[in-house]
């Protein structure tokens, strides 16, 4: 009798390609937790922000939400960053 393995699952969500690595980050905590930092770029105003995941609910699924920018509403392109090796805090 075989079964399948549900070791580990991996999520994918559409358009959004932010599983690149070792480990899937899908949600704020994960983002915490692995001390990857979220970012968005804005081509309208040409601007880059780091988004505060240890603000957010922890269970909360960030892959696949749109984010605005705050200046000017364009919807911003979402990025994950794994830890810079400088920073050891
Ligand atoms: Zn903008």
């Amino acid at each position: 009798m075989t079964r399948q393995r549900r070791g580990i699952e991996l999520t994918e969500a559409d358009g959004a390609s932010v599983s690149d690595g070792p480990v899937s980050i899908t949600t704020f905590g994960a983002l915490v937790r692995y001390r990857h930092r979220l970012s968005g770029m804005c081509r309208e105003c040409d601007t880059c922000r780091t988004f505060d995941a240890a603000s957010r609910p922890a269970d909360v699924v960030f892959v696949g939400r749109t984010f605005r920018c705050k200046d000017c509403g364009s919807r911003m392109e979402i990025s994950l960053s794994p830890p810079a090796w400088e920073r050891r805090d």
